[in-house]
């Protein structure tokens, strides 16, 4: 293929893929994904904390957080491919509603085919993304989890039915309030301490959220019971 002279003059050695993490069929209807792991469990966190999800977690992300439990997503090359029907197929074996994609960061990936096939299946989706991407899918649920290493695309911050701000440091509460004015009116709010910083952050946490109460505590409960 012809590699446009603007990527030459950016220095793309010809013959390499001058947009590595693009992907390479982004339309068409079954466009393999990297993918992580998926599997059947309780959302943990959030607003449906509790209820049964099948987990789709995509490889590939490029916000870095310094805290990331789940660092192997990060190179999308090490992830399998699997086409969307192959992936609906897992989630429609089982009994649960919803579909949760999550990463890595999913964004960086076209979601239209895969979202539009759970959902002519009558799968919820919930997509679970830091907003640093350009949004792509139909969603039944957004949860954004903007993060001070790459902060969300502006236009982003409307389409969130849920703001779940990670605190990891007393002072991102500040940080967690100036997404809450970006978000709609009707976005639930959500301050979650970071796994390895409960002890520290948690009592701000609970100051904060007892003071303002349009916020709420979300826990990671999966791993307090052990569940993926
Ligand atoms: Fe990890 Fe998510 Fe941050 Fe990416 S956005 S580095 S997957 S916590």
């Amino acid at each position: 293929d012809h590699i446009p002279a603007a990527d030459e003059s950016e220095g793309i050695v010809p013959g390499m893929d001058p947009r590595p993490d693009q992907p390479p069929e982004a339309d068409a209807p079954d466009a393999p994904l990297p993918v992580m792991e998926h599997f059947h469990t309780l959302q943990g966190e959030g607003a449906h904390q509790g209820r049964s999800a099948y987990f789709i977690r995509l490889g590939g992300c490029d916000v870095g957080c310094v805290w990331c439990d789940v660092k192997d997503s990060w190179d999308r090359h090490r992830h399998p491919l699997r086409s969307v029907s192959e992936l609906v197929g897992h989630v429609t074996s089982t009994s649960a509603p919803i579909a949760v994609v999550t990463g890595g960061e999913p964004l960086m990936h076209d979601l239209g085919p895969l979202t539009r096939t759970l959902r002519a299946e009558g799968i919820r989706t919930h997509l679970e993304t830091s907003g640093a991407h350009p949004l792509s899918g139909e969603w039944d649920w957004v949860c954004l989890s903007p993060k001070k290493f790459k902060a969300p695309l502006p236009e982003l911050m409307p389409m969130a039915d849920e703001l779940k701000v990670v605190v990891y440091h007393p002072s991102d509460i500040q940080w967690a309030e100036r997404h809450a004015a970006m978000a709609r009116p009707d976005c639930r709010l959500f301050l979650q301490p970071e796994w390895d910083r409960i002890e520290r952050v948690m009592p701000t946490i609970l100051g904060h959220i007892l003071a303002n109460p349009g916020w709420s505590l979300s826990l990671q409960s999966h791993k307090y019971i052990h569940i993926p």
